[in-house]
């Protein structure tokens, strides 16, 4: 009830009430200072971890090259797809395009918790639109892959381990 007759905004958050909203954030790498919140962008990646969020990252190289440039290809589908495709998904992937090319080249790279999450959501709706279109052969190459992602991935639903787990049982 404090803020009856309009919040008075510091950047994200009011002064008087306390209360955050998604604008005018005061970001440090991945965290601002104002609110806490995170974003998937500026991690500070330190043995295992972001030193800013706390947030768990993976290094690139947890992925064969071969598995890497499959990653990257998809991504570069999906930074192209069509309607289907958000413009934050497209952001995303285009991010992730990047990030496997760096890490073919040079061994070195990050993966957060958020993309590990991405890239196993936007690679078993690949494999299984693939499979849906009768190219289990090609469909198939992703099957090692979308298990390793989804074991690695803390976020994973039930719903997508189930899924996996089908795909990668035919
Ligand atoms: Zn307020
Ligand atoms: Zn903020
Ligand atoms: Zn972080």
């Amino acid at each position: 009830m404090a803020c009856l007759f309009g919040h008075k905004w510091n950047g994200c958050k009011c002064e008087k009430c306390g209360k955050a909203r998604d604008e005018g954030h005061n970001w440090n790498g991945c965290k601002c200072v104002t609110c806490g919140m995170v974003r998937n962008e500026g991690h500070q990646p330190d043995n295992g971890r972001c030193t800013l969020c706390g947030g768990k990252m993976l290094r690139a190289d947890v992925f064969t090259s071969e598995e890497m440039s499959l990653i990257g290809e998809l991504m570069l589908t999906i930074q192209g797809g069509g309607q289907q495709v958000g413009e934050k998904e497209k952001a995303h992937a285009s991010e992730l395009v990047k990030l496997s090319l760096q890490a073919s080249i040079t061994g070195d790279g990050w993966l957060s918790q958020e993309d590990i999450n991405f890239i196993s959501r936007m690679i078993m709706m690949y494999a299984s639109a693939l499979g849906g279109a009768g190219k289990h052969a090609e469909s198939a190459k992703y099957n090692t892959l979308i298990k390793k992602l989804v074991e690695m991935d803390e976020n994973a639903t039930p719903q997508m381990k189930m899924m996996a787990n089908l795909m990668t049982s035919l």
